[in-house]
């Protein structure tokens, strides 16, 4: 019992220094134009024990101001999505594709997007989730070619289970329409709560 909990605290400790290391790279990094119109970068928040891993697009006003992802509207939605299946964003882990929010909140440009995912590829090392949950068409897109799936778009896919062999163990990856879809197209609120149910019957 003594033994299983200190390898537990060793283990989390070990993910702590890892991302303490990693926030410090992000916070300098120059890869792309972004650092130069941001205000604080976003390298993402939760549980670093999470067995799921949502992805979001990239910070948008508010979390430019805060440095923590999905602190507005769309993280409002989120916070509503994650309560109708008893978690909150403690218990779940989220960071973006972009670590930089884009002026304006333009789209991410395919540059931007090579430059900076190798830091969410740390970090979805470093957490070692079970499931990962891209939001919308971005995030999914990403992670299904690095995973080697045939990506359709998200209105054909989303909240559908695919199972993938990566270096480090089967993982499912559940698509999602991003919960800013909510904000301009209130039906779609079902569909997300449809989604969040079939997500929470793959969570253990
Ligand atoms: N939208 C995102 O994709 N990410 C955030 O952090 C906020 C809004």
């Amino acid at each position: 019992m003594h033994i299983n909990m200190n390898e537990k605290l060793r283990n989390l400790m070990d993910k702590a220094n890892k991302f303490e290391k990693m926030s410090l790279e992000i916070k300098k990094c120059k890869k792309c134009n972004l650092y130069k119109t941001r205000t604080k970068p976003v390298i993402g928040s939760g549980s670093f024990n999470s067995e799921i891993f949502f992805i979001g697009e990239a910070p948008g006003k508010n979390e430019d101001i805060l440095g923590k992802p999905f602190v507005g509207r769309a993280g409002k939605i989120l916070d509503d999505l994650l309560k109708s299946i008893n978690l909150t964003k403690e218990d779940i882990y989220i960071a973006n594709i972009l670590k930089c929010r884009p002026p304006n909140n333009r789209n991410p440009q395919k540059n931007e997007i090579k430059k900076c995912t190798n830091f969410l590829d740390k970090q979805i090392r470093i957490i070692n989730p079970s499931i990962i949950a891209p939001l919308g068409n971005f995030a999914a897109s990403y992670i299904f070619e690095k995973f080697n799936l045939k990506y359709e778009k998200i209105g054909l896919i989303h909240g559908k289970k695919f199972q993938t062999n990566t270096s480090f163990g089967k993982i499912i990856v559940i698509p999602l329409f991003h919960p800013a879809v909510a904000t301009y197209n209130p039906n779609k609120m079902s569909d997300l709560l449809n989604d969040f149910k079939i997500l929470k019957k793959i969570i253990k």
